[in-house]
């Protein structure tokens, strides 16, 4: 996503033009590609809106990192000196905190790859999104429980919610925070 600038592509943008593409060799969740397929317990799990700016949302995890009860310094700090950041993150000893962030951690190839809301566009280019043709089986809250020949295809929700509670439950501190 070379074109990427920070003070106008969301989240959603994101994920659309990186991390669906980046992710479509292996059809699974790019934090696993990211994590180069070792697992870890998230530190905390962040809930977002896939609307705002995708730098804010980087930038509120940063911050709680940091321990910082705001964000818009780090957003700052990310369009103008991601090096000392960086350096704040390593001093801080935080930079190996682990958060749970929806976009990366769920396969989109098993759910939204293929399809895109009307209207839903490249803030920069003003062009849809593009579709990705993986083929791969998908699974929304609607898809029938089971399927003609048998095949229970819900079950990959029933199971997405039942890792969210195990998890809210498990990390440390019981921690969730919340950037909507
Ligand atoms: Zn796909």
């Amino acid at each position: 996503m070379l074109h990427y600038k920070p003070d106008v592509h969301r989240t959603s943008d994101v994920v659309r033009q990186a991390i669906i593409p980046l992710s479509r060799p292996s059809g699974v969740a790019y934090a696993v590609t990211m994590m180069e397929g070792a697992c870890s317990l998230p530190d905390a799990i962040v809930t977002h809106n896939w609307g705002n700016l995708f730098r804010d949302l980087v930038a509120g995890i940063c911050a709680d990192a940091l321990g910082l009860s705001e964000y818009a310094l780090v957003s700052d700090l990310l369009d103008t000196d991601v090096v000392a950041l960086e350096s704040m993150l390593a001093n801080s000893g935080k930079i190996q905190k682990t958060y749970w962030v929806c976009a990366f951690c769920i396969a989109q190839h098993s759910c939204i790859c293929q399809t895109i809301s009307a209207g839903d566009v490249d803030p920069v280019h003003g062009t849809e999104h593009p579709t990705c043709d993986c083929g791969r089986p998908k699974s929304f809250n609607n898809t029938p429980e089971v399927d003609a020949s048998g095949l229970v295809f819900r079950l990959t929700f029933v199971l997405f919610v039942f890792l969210f509670v195990v998890l809210c439950f498990s990390i440390k501190k019981n921690r969730c925070f919340s950037l909507l």
